[in-house]
């Protein structure tokens, strides 16, 4: 047995998003001293990388934000539904300036490996720069759609011009009046389009799978409407708590999509297509587990879509099929005037499907297809990200046998409710493997809430070591896994859904996301903490 020496910090995070800014809310109110590194050269996460032209958010704004200030709520004023980047990017700010954050942030660092060592039960990170930093509890806050997919496409290195992903625009570029090509057709480029369609000589748009689109409404904040928001924030608040994706939506009631009469399901689905993902909870409670509820759905939105596409050749390629899968086993982009682009003259369409003409390479000029040639200025890769894993397999993170996170999870990825992992002591996970897909800020601070309290146990109790119990993560699999078997988004395999690291070329589909309602996790966590975290065993001793 030794005497564990003091290292340089209590925790360590990586990632000055929305995570790292909860954290240090959190465990410094709980006394610890926490040091949040980021490679990126601000505050924000992915509001920080992603700056493409018409990034926005898909959550409404008033609940895509922290809540443990009472003041923050009260005095940041949005200016919209979605706020774009920019605005959400200055609401970081606010926040990091307004609780003095700053003393904890160190940007412009780039974490290349942590490793925990058994012997002083310590963390150690390592720096790009090659310096090294200790700490007893490690915290990837990176985020769980933030490492990008690079697709193997031949001749990328070829192509004389700017070819980039969209997460990583670089700043400044000059992209107005000129000829793009985007490869991919989530919800990046369902954003993209239309921001850049006026000013752009041409879009070429290269799209494989279909996906439901459902609209977005964008709507100014007025004065009556913040005002509505900022009296009721408490419930705002709880209602995220309480919903299944961490929204502030209301239910559906009870209402049953399949046990409607056609004409009242029609009547509601009409009166609810009024934007956002709202439509899918308050319309009726069955649309994502029952296939008949489902169909219903995706009928709607089919003919919503199709009414909007003059060219019946263009709606053949965007419209998703009755029978091509089911509504949110791919997560359906908020559209802001999207499909309307492929009105214009200067917009194309390019089916890249089987059917179609698949791309064979990039070209010093543009992207080859089989049945023909695509000059360009700029190649745009809006092809996604490796979501939950991505980022904690981008560098090295070893864990007490030496074994790495990337090494763990090469067949499948599993976790205890995605925050902690087993062989891998003292290491929390904010919105890791096998937490819900939710409104992050809600289950940011909710994974916050947690680990806080956890080391707050281990401190006040003189812990040294919490060793995460592999029967545990079993179980936690066990039972995301069912739960996650027993919806439509089990799906999400046939048509490269992320969502099941589906779209990854170097690794089978997974079990991601527990899909058991957020409401019901966020239960789950606080009953871990009421239990004393029956997950971990506790020791007060090292090596
Ligand atoms: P995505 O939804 O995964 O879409 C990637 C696109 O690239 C798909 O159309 C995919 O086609 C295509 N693709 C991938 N590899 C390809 C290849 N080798 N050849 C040709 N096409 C390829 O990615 P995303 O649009 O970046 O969105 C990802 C997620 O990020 C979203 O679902 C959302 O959760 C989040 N996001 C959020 C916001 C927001 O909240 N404001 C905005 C943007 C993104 P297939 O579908 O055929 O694979």
């Amino acid at each position: 047995m030794t005497t564990p020496q003091k290292p340089d910090f209590d925790v360590i995070a990586v990632g000055a998003g929305f995570a790292g800014l909860a954290l240090i809310h959190y465990l410094r109110d709980a006394g610890l001293s926490i040091r949040v590194f980021d490679k990126a050269d601000d505050v924000g996460g992915t509001w920080t990388w992603n700056r493409y032209p018409g990034a926005m958010t898909d959550s409404e704004s008033y609940y895509y934000c922290l809540t443990f200030s009472k003041e923050l709520l009260q005095e940041w004023k949005w200016s919209r539904r979605y706020p774009d980047w920019k605005e959400t990017h200055s609401y970081f700010h606010f926040v990091a300036d307004k609780c003095d954050m700053w003393p904890h942030i160190q940007l412009n660092t780039e974490i290349v490996d942590a490793a925990y060592e058994q012997d002083s039960g310590h963390w150690k990170v390592t720096t790009a720069s090659g310096e090294s930093h200790t700490c007893k509890y490690f915290i990837s806050a990176m985020g769980m759609i933030s490492q990008p997919v690079i697709p193997k496409i031949d001749g990328m290195d070829r192509f004389q011009g700017p070819l980039f992903h969209s997460a990583r625009w670089p700043d400044g570029i000059e992209w107005e009046g000129k000829r793009i090509g985007i490869i991919g057709a989530g919800a990046t480029t369902v954003q993209m389009v239309p921001a850049m369609c006026d000013k752009a000589e041409s879009i070429h748009v290269f799209h494989r799978t279909p996906n439901f689109i459902l609209p977005a409404m964008q709507a100014p904040m007025t004065e009556e409407w913040e005002k509505e928001i900022k009296d009721n924030y408490d419930e705002i608040v709880a209602k995220c708590r309480n919903h299944v994706f961490g929204m502030a939506f209301d239910t559906a009631d009870g209402r049953l999509a399949v046990e409607t009469t056609p004409e009242e399901r029609e009547r509601i689905f009409e009166e609810k297509w009024t934007g956002s993902f709202r439509w899918v909870f308050e319309t009726f409670e069955d649309l994502l587990a029952d296939p008949e509820a489902n169909r219903m759905a995706s009928e709607f939105i089919i003919r919503k879509m199709r009414e909007r596409i003059k060219d019946p050749a263009v709606a053949d390629i965007l419209v998703p099929k009755i029978d091509d899968y089911p509504l949110f086993a791919k997560r359906p982009p908020l559209d802001h005037g999207y499909l309307e682009c492929y009105d214009r003259d200067d917009v194309h369409l390019v089916d890249i499907r089987d059917e179609g003409e698949p791309i064979v390479e990039i070209t010093e000029k543009g992207v080859r297809t089989t049945k023909g040639d695509y000059d360009f200025d700029i190649i745009v890769l809006a092809t996604g990200f490796s979501a939950y894993t991505g980022a904690l397999e981008a560098f090295p993170i070893h864990g007490v046998s030496g074994q790495t996170l990337a090494e763990k999870w090469q067949e499948t990825s599993k976790s205890i409710m995605g925050v902690c992992v087993a062989d891998f002591p003292n290491m929390f996970i904010i919105t890791g493997p096998q937490a819900p897909f939710a409104n992050l800020p809600t289950s940011i601070e909710q994974n916050a809430i947690w680990i806080t309290n956890c080391i707050r146990k281990m401190e006040s109790e003189g812990y040294d070591v919490c060793v995460p119990k592999p029967e545990a993560e079993e179980e936690w699999s066990k039972h995301v896994a069912e739960v996650h078997n027993a919806t439509l988004m089990n799906e999400g395999d046939k048509v490269h859904s992320w969502m099941m690291g589906a779209n990854l070329e170097t690794k089978p589909p997974r079990v991601l996301i527990y899909f058991g309602g957020a409401n019901n996790y966020y239960d789950k966590l606080d009953e871990s903490a009421n239990e004393g975290f029956p997950e971990l065993e506790f020791q007060n001793h090292v090596g």
